[in-house]
């Protein structure tokens, strides 16, 4: 039989099969480890020697039995959500765990959005939903995993509302959790190599990486939960990235009459139901190529060019790619209309709008963040 090994840094369960797994070391490293007595995971082994995080997902019950550990904990929760998919961001039942731990809600990719918003106006955005969800952060504020954009201004307010405590950094997977950290190991580690320590309680832990603060408390990195609800869900990897906001968007004006249709790709369609012409910003990705039409033919056209010449998805993906659900909504002041993970129109007039997105992802309403 196979003696059991442990990784000495996370206390994982050493295996050499599977890479994308917990525990994995090549094979190669594995007689090198035992005989030091050094044996590390390959993840552990790239955080030590190389300040490097890999992300793990964890699963569902690993994710309950981890958030509940920080429920009985006094501790400061720093939960990353994605500012372009807020609701693809929330944890289901976050509230229950966190107990009465203060949660700071940090806002990624703002390097994304045009110069022109008002981040004050972005962040009360995030507070309200993070309330919808059920949370009662303490603050909110926004960074850049990406760009290392406000990392300072984190780690600050930290110090600041972790009053001694340690801190635990959560999120689902896809809002830039994993960039973020490194960028903080980079800015708080800076050379120093053997600053970060992994989990002294071997086989007990919950792949949690361990940051030390000056007073002896830590700032926990902790496993990324699959969110369904994005698009990253409904999305092949490559379409995604198109799609995706990756550079600071760049307005996009569009005159229309009620009766009038835009598609965005074949991802999601918005239509001026009722209302003077009026002129609409949208704020997308420049790949996102986006098509006007009539609304009564509009669904016609969708039967015919989806995949075609709307795209994404591509022809071949487009039989996977979930039916669009079509949501209403009355405008009466200047509103922007959210496409979670995509972007948004901003509507200056009242009317009556419709959007249909992909059954299973979002679209809300909020107030102008311009
Ligand atoms: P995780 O699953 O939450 O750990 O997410 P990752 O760190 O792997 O990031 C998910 C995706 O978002 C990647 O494609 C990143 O390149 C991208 N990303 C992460 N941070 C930023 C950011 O600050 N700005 C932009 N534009 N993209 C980001």
């Amino acid at each position: 039989t196979e003696e059991e090994l442990f990784c000495i840094g996370c206390g994982a369960k050493i295996q050499t099969e599977n890479a994308d797994e917990r525990g994995y070391t090549p094979n190669s490293a594995l007689a090198k480890g035992i005989e030091t007595g050094q044996l590390l995971c390959q993840r552990c082994f790239r955080l030590r020697h190389y300040n490097q995080l890999e992300k793990v997902e964890a699963t569902d019950d690993e994710f309950l039995a981890m958030l509940n550990s920080i429920g009985d904990e006094d501790a400061l929760v720093v939960k990353v959500v994605d500012i372009f998919d807020m609701y693809g961001s929330m944890i289901p039942g976050l509230h229950r765990f966190v107990g009465k731990n203060p949660i700071l809600i940090v806002g990624n990719k703002v390097d994304v959005l045009p110069r022109s918003v008002k981040h004050s106006r972005v962040t009360h955005w995030m507070m309200k939903q993070a309330r919808a969800a059920g949370l009662r952060p303490v603050d909110a504020m926004l960074v850049s995993g990406k760009k290392a954009t406000y990392i300072d201004d984190l780690l600050k307010k930290v110090e600041e509302l972790r009053e001694g405590r340690n801190v635990y950094v959560v999120g689902v997977t896809n809002v830039g959790k994993s960039t973020i950290m490194n960028q903080i190991i980079k800015a708080a580690t800076g050379n120093n190599e053997d600053v970060i320590t992994t989990s002294q309680f071997p086989g007990t832990t919950l792949d949690q990486i361990r940051i030390p603060l000056d007073d002896g408390s830590s700032l926990i990195d902790t496993p990324g939960i699959i969110h369904r609800h994005q698009m990253a869900h409904v999305l092949s990897e490559k379409d995604l990235h198109l799609v995706s906001p990756q550079k600071e968007l760049k307005p996009m004006t569009y005159q229309l009459n009620a009766g009038q249709t835009l598609f965005l790709g074949a991802i999601a369609r918005f239509d001026y139901v009722l209302g003077e012409r009026a002129s609409f910003t949208g704020y997308f990705s420049n790949d996102l190529k986006i098509h006007r039409t009539k609304t009564e033919k509009a669904d016609a056209f969708y039967d015919k060019h989806k995949g075609g010449l709307l795209q994404p998805p591509s022809e071949t993906e487009i039989e996977q790619f979930p039916k669009l659900v079509r949501r209403e909504f009355v405008v009466k002041e200047p509103t922007d209309i959210v496409f979670s993970g995509l972007g948004w129109i901003a509507v200056h007039k009242p009317g009556k709008v419709a959007v249909w997105v992909p059954e299973g992802v979002d679209a809300v309403i909020r107030e102008p963040i311009i």
